[in-house]
């Protein structure tokens, strides 16, 4: 009783502040939020969608509820004078932490000096810092959404691409796009096989990272479980997910695709039961919302704990702050010229 008042008085506080800031404040969020911090967000989407958004606000002040390189995205497209604030600049992303920038450039130097094209194509989930290498060197960003036209563009632009730093997703996109396995290498950091036959061979180089929360808690043995229990009934996996998940899968997609399609199966009404295969927020959102038209179901009870470090009471604490700078998000501006080529190279395949 006593948590629910003080959880109540959070959230009218911080409706207060909204109220207080008007035009001033904008709040995005990450569909992988929590209940509590999605009820005060303006805008709520998926990586693409929210960097999609960035450059029609027009208020002074953006609060992003995601993860830190959302964050440092968002600053890269906002305007002249927006600020951007996280509520919490220790909520990173495993997969981004997984790719580091001085590893990149050593890697695409090291492939530069064989002689081959080599064009880098990351990931949104990585940081500022790498997205301005994979600029350097002529590279773009992707989001999960569009991974498959990104590649299709990388591999356009050279003899090989190097896709980081989520091996899955690269697998995955490369299956979408009928590039072999034998095409395919994956880059072995610690054992350093840049120089391999396999490596020098491939026309699709994968960073060795991945989403803990897709790769590690989704398992192939689950989507069996699930097709046993509920014969007929469809699982939909993100492609962050093993290929060995998604093989075993209806369908993969975005964050975006698997909201569609359990509004298009709600709204049918064909389907009693599906499974979705994401992080468990976004499930628990949707199981919530069409309870009694579809059963939606997780593949697993998985939360992200770095999407999870940004609370309400975060939240509040920032807007509280909000003149004095309070979780404000600083670029390094020698980063953002080259980070800013490699993100509108994406926005201008892709609109
Ligand atoms: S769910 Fe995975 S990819 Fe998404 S923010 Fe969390 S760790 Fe990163």
């Amino acid at each position: 009783m006593e948590r629910t008042c003080e959880t109540g008085g959070v959230a009218a506080r911080i409706e207060e502040l909204k109220k207080r800031h008007g035009g001033d404040l904008v709040i995005l969020g990450h569909h992988y939020q929590s209940d509590d911090v999605i009820r005060h967000v303006d805008i709520v989407g998926d990586s693409l969608e929210l960097a999609r958004r960035i450059p029609e606000i027009e208020a002074r002040n953006i609060v992003f509820c995601g993860v830190y390189f959302m964050a440092e995205s968002a600053c890269l497209l906002a305007r002249p004078g927006q600020k951007v604030f996280l509520p919490d600049h220790e909520a990173d992303c495993a997969m981004a932490r997984m790719a580091r920038a001085e590893d990149v450039e050593r890697v695409l130097e090291r492939l530069a000096a064989s002689g081959r094209k080599v064009v880098p194509l990351a990931y949104v989930n990585s940081s500022l810092a790498v997205k301005a290498v994979v600029g350097r060197f002529g590279g773009a960003v992707c989001t999960s959404s569009n991974a498959k036209v990104m590649l299709e563009w990388a591999l356009g632009q050279g003899e090989a691409v190097l896709f980081l730093p989520d091996r899955n997703l690269g697998r995955n996109t490369a299956r979408t796009l009928g590039i072999a396995a034998g095409e395919q290498a994956l880059l072995d950091l610690a054992g350093d096989n840049l120089d391999s036959e396999e490596v020098r061979r491939a026309r699709l180089i994968l960073w060795p990272g991945c989403c803990p929360i897709h790769d590690r808690l989704m398992k192939p043995e689950m989507v069996d479980a699930f097709h046993s229990h509920f014969p007929g009934c469809r699982v939909l996996v993100h492609p962050e997910c093993t290929p060995e998940v998604v093989d075993r899968c209806d369908g993969a997609g975005s964050t975006a695709y698997l909201i569609k399609e359990v509004e298009k199966a709600a709204a049918e009404g064909k389907e009693s039961t599906l499974c979705i295969g994401t992080e468990f927020h976004l499930v628990h959102r949707l199981m919530e919302k069409f309870a009694g038209r579809l059963n939606v179901i997780p593949l697993a009870q998985a939360s992200c704990a770095d999407m999870e470090k940004v609370t309400a009471e975060r939240l509040l604490a920032t807007l509280e702050g909000l003149e004095e700078g309070r979780g404000e998000v600083l670029v390094d501006e020698a980063l953002k010229a080259p980070a800013r080529d490699s993100l509108v190279r994406m926005l201008e395949n892709c609109r």
